[in-house]
This record gives structure tokens, sequence and C-alpha cells, in this order.
């Protein structure tokens, strides 16, 4: 796979596909971190004389034109960002498109309105895809939020250009991410959290051949829990992975793997809750009610088993984080976590919105800007996007 610095992009039309799939409120951008991410790769663009066409997904629009999900608040926070005018174009492919790219200077960007207007985006529709090719002389991706779609702005538009590579996002994530999979440094420990076992078997089951160590948080706890034998009230359980977790809890013994579930809780009627009930044992936990966050000796407990980590890899929250009265056990962790000596790897989108609620982004090693994509990845699958980009440096082999 190729990388920016070694490509030729000056007074070339780059199209990049970058992930500005922000949240949006009364038609202003709400929270920037995704643009903030892309500054780099833009940034060089710029200054290496190159003609910068951003594309990107906001939402879920359905394959129609809405202009709920325009992107056209986007060009605005970016510019300001950059500091520079951010040309926005109303469509994303066609004429106007077309000749809003002719008329671009060197050094110039333009933002494409939502590439998820068209159905053909999401169904990898190669014509769609040759019309976004159509405005570019070479593609970047820095998209690792959609790495693992093979959308047409993700894949199919690599096999009608020219000339294609990653951006320095993609770069970072594929570093840090293949840092702690190939060799990482031990103690080696896992934790997961969320809502559900189920959306994190394929990671459960990868690390049980990986790490040291795994602790589980988050209601994905509970169906351990309750695989085991234990009452958990009226808590979230997936009783339908009930032997599947017991497998899971069998592997990482015959692996050696020490598996950490949580000793206590934050009990409460439910998530929406305004203050818990208070901390009950995992063996108290009331008829009526639910575990929502892990309790004060659980996060001692976890404190301790990261004590001597050299490398940490993080995704789901402990509890129901969105509401403060269940949100100490993550920022326990979060605190613990930052204090490591090693590489601390974070991923997962609630995961990402924890961190940067508690201010901690600097502390760790890398907060990956993947959701589904990083889970992906962990596992060890190959991204449909990376295959892309190494399909389309192949295939420019073949032809030199
Ligand atoms: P990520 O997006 O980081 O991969 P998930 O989507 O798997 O994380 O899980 C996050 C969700 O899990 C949050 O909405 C949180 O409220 C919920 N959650 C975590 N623990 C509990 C719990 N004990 N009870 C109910 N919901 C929980
Ligand atoms: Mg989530």
């Amino acid at each position: 796979m190729r990388y920016l610095p070694d490509i030729d992009v000056k007074n070339k039309k780059v199209l990049v596909r970058v992930d500005f799939n922000v949240p949006l409120e009364d038609g202003v951008v709400r929270d920037d971190t995704r643009i903030r991410s892309s500054l780099k790769t833009i940034d060089y663009l710029q200054k290496q004389g190159a003609k910068v066409i951003l594309c990107s997904h906001l939402g879920k629009p359905k394959g129609e034109k809405n202009l709920k999900f325009s992107l056209k608040p986007v060009a605005q926070r970016l510019g300001e960002l950059l500091d520079k005018e951010v040309k926005f174009c109303p469509d994303c492919i066609g004429e106007i498109a077309q000749s809003m790219v002719k008329e671009l200077k060197s050094g110039e960007v333009l933002l494409l309105e939502n590439l998820r207007f068209y159905p053909g985006e999401q169904q990898n529709d190669l014509d769609f895809a040759k019309e976004l090719a159509k405005l570019a002389d070479i593609y970047i991706n820095d998209a690792f939020g959609v790495a693992h779609r093979a959308h047409a702005s993700v894949v199919g538009v690599t096999k009608a250009v020219k000339e294609c590579g990653a951006g320095f996002l993609l770069q970072k994530e594929i570093e840090y991410l293949s840092k702690a999979l190939k060799q990482p440094k031990r103690p080696f420990v896992a934790i997961f959290g969320g809502a559900k076992v189920s959306t994190k078997l394929g990671i459960l089951n990868a690390f049980l051949k990986k790490v040291d160590k795994i602790i589980v948080g988050g209601a994905m706890a509970n169906t351990f829990l309750s695989a085991k034998g234990y009452k958990l009230g009226a808590s979230l359980v997936e009783v339908d992975l009930l032997e599947t977790a017991r497998e899971i809890l069998n592997k990482a013994k015959k692996k050696n793997v020490a598996f950490y579930l949580p000793v206590d809780f934050i009990c409460g009627p439910g998530p929406e809750e305004k203050v818990g009930k208070g901390v009950c044992p995992f063996l108290e936990i009331p008829e009526n009610e639910m575990a929502l966050d892990i309790g004060p000796a659980t996060s001692i407990l976890y404190a301790e088993a990261l004590k001597d980590a050299k490398t940490v890899v993080w995704n789901g929250p402990m509890g129901a984080f969105e509401n403060p009265a269940f949100s100490q056990g993550s920022l326990n962790l979060v605190e613990d976590i930052s204090r490591v000596d090693g590489l601390t790897i974070v991923g997962g989108g609630d995961t990402d919105a924890l961190i940067h609620k508690a201010g901690v982004v600097e502390k760790l090693s890398f907060v990956s800007t993947g959701g589904g994509s990083f889970l992906k990845f962990m596992e060890g699958n190959e991204l449909p996007a990376l295959l892309a980009l190494k399909e389309c440096e192949q295939k420019k082999g073949e032809r030199k």
C-alpha cells in the first residue's frame, strides 16, 4: 500500500475520502473531532499544491437527497479550522461537481455534498464510483471509520482511478493497531465492555489467543456472570448467548488467560434514573433492579489487574455512562489506563465519546476513530478499504 509522502500530488486533482460523519445541531457542527482528525492530510495536500476534493457521508439519508444531512455546515467549520475558504459543491457527482473541480486551483479545497444522497454509494455501484473517479487524478482514503464498508467511495472508486493511497489518519490507525496485534509487549491486557457480548464475539475470540488478561465490564459482564449461574435481577442479559459465554470462559481457562468479572455494581431501576440505588455486591442484586455500572471494589480490582500492563486495548464502557449516575466505573478505568506505562489503545464509538468526555485523549497512546472498523481490524480481518488500496497499487505495478 502507498502512503501520501510517496505520491506526487502537485497540481493534481486529489479526491480524499474523509469521515466527516459529525453530529449536527440546528445546522451547526456540535462536535468537530472527526474534522480535526483529517486536518493533517488536508493541510499537507494544500501545502504540496494539490487541488483538494473532499468527499464523505453524513448520517443515514438512505440514498435520497435530504438537506437535513447536508455537509454544508461542515465546509463552514472546516474553513474556520483551516483559516481558509473551503468551497462547497451541492452535489458529489455530475456536471456541477465536474465544473467546480475544473475551476479549482492548486492549494484550494472543495467539499462535495453527502455521498449517501445516492443509493450507489452504499451499493458499491461501479457507475457511481466511475462518476466520482472522473473528478480525480489520485484517490486518497483517510476514512478509517468506514474502512470496513465496501462502499463506492471506499472500494469501487479504487478500480476506476489510476493512482491510490492512504492518508495520514489511515496510516496512523494501521500503525498503532498493528503494533498491538503484532508482537505486543507483555502483559497484554484487553478490556471489553458495552451493551452486548454478541457484537464483540469476534474480537473476544481473537483476543483469547493473544492476551494475558481479559477484563469485562458493562452489560457484557452480566451475560458472563449469568452463564456462571449467578442471578442478575432485571439487568440486561443475553440469554441466548449463555452457552457461548461459557465456551469463552472455558477457552480462557485452557489458555491460562486471567478473566476478570465485576464483584460489585451500582444498581438502579433503569439507566435513565437520576440517582443509582447505591453499591450492591454481585451476589445481592435486587430482583427488580439492574446492574448499571461496575462498583468501587471492582474498580480497585481492575486497577490492580492493569498495574503491570505493557499493552492495553480497550473497547466498551463499564456501564451506562451516558448518565452521570452510572459513569464513575468507566471514569475510574479511564484514569487507571492513562496511568499505564505502555502502549494504550482505545476504540469504539461510545468508548471514544467517553474518552473525550473525560478529557484524557492525550494521556493515551492512541484513540481510534473507528467503531465497527476498529473491531474488525482487531479481529485480524483484512478491511475492504485496505484490500482495495493494495489491489490498486498492484494493478498500477502491472501496468508499468
Ligand atoms: P462501543 O460503541 O464503544 O463499541 P457499545 O456500543 O458496545 O460500545 O456499548 C455502549 C453502550 O453500552 C452504551 O450505550 C452504554 O449505556 C451501554 N451499557 C454499558 N453498560 C451497561 C449496563 N450495565 N446496562 C445497560 N447498558 C449498558
Ligand atoms: Mg456503540
